[in-house]
């Protein structure tokens, strides 16, 4: 947006010095073009800045770094990498549709909590969406998690929610009982600290390896692409419902 403003106000001022020339030395017909000209800039003075606002910004928080957190051995795979493009797939969605999209991390370097919620407040964003794959020291299950802090965290994570876990257990692919592990409160230092509604989610567990399996595929009909999906569809009801839409919640903030 900030372009299109330097080019906008660009242009009222190059009018304002033609209005300045034209309108001593033009007859009745050109003063008549001239109002209606400057009627038509204040139109869109009032219009643009409400277009400006209706941007929202999205931070997505890409969890862990540096091959750190959950670990598949059977088939290698790292929960750092796979949520770094998960984190890449989610704003390829956001983008187009008109979001503003900030990530903690692009590359796979570690970042502290204190790095992650403080980008995420410099930049304003309206959420954050903290990207995790869950493991545990049970091989045997699989199933999906959020967890939430405080202030509209929780409504942030529950429609989130909402659209990931059944669409994830509802998975062709899925032949195994898949788990509603539901919302647990948890203050996990992301979640605290950021000034806006923020959720961490935790869609599948990677240490089932028929779970992991899925998560090797990184084509677009992948289980991958599928986690991303719920996100973007779940962000979207958020703010349909709940951020300056017709729910009226204003979403901002936190008590
Ligand atoms: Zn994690």
């Amino acid at each position: 947006m900030v372009s299109f403003y330097s080019l906008y106000y660009y242009y009222v001022i190059l009018f304002f010095y033609s209005f300045n020339h034209i309108y001593w030395k033009g007859g009745e017909h050109m003063k008549r073009i001239i109002i209606l000209g400057v009627l038509f800039f204040i139109g869109l003075l009032i219009v643009s800045p409400v277009s400006a606002e209706g941007e929202k910004i999205v931070c997505i928080d890409p969890g862990h770094g540096g091959n750190t957190g959950a670990y598949n051995a059977m088939y290698n795979l790292w929960e750092d990498e796979i949520v770094l493009d998960i984190s890449y797939r989610l704003k390829a969605l956001l983008e187009p549709a008109g979001y503003q999209v900030g990530m903690t991390r692009t590359d796979n370097t570690n970042k502290s909590n204190g790095d992650r919620y403080n980008y995420c407040n410099s930049i304003n964003a309206d959420i954050l969406l903290s990207a995790h794959i869950n493991g545990s020291n049970n091989p045997d299950i699989d199933g999906s998690m959020a967890l939430y802090f405080d202030g509209d965290d929780k409504i942030l994570a529950q429609t989130i929610y909402n659209v990931m876990y059944p669409t994830l257990r509802d998975d062709p692919r899925v032949q195994w009982g898949f788990t509603n592990f539901g919302l647990t409160k948890f203050a996990s230092g992301v979640l605290i600290k950021s000034n806006m509604p923020a959720a961490l989610m935790e869609p599948v567990l990677m240490s089932y390896n028929p779970e992991a399996l899925l998560l090797v595929d990184m084509s677009n009909t992948s289980r991958r692409q599928m986690i991303t999906q719920t996100y973007f569809d779940g962000i979207i009801n958020y703010f349909a419902n709940y951020s300056g839409g017709s729910g009226g919640n204003p979403g901002k903030g936190k008590p």
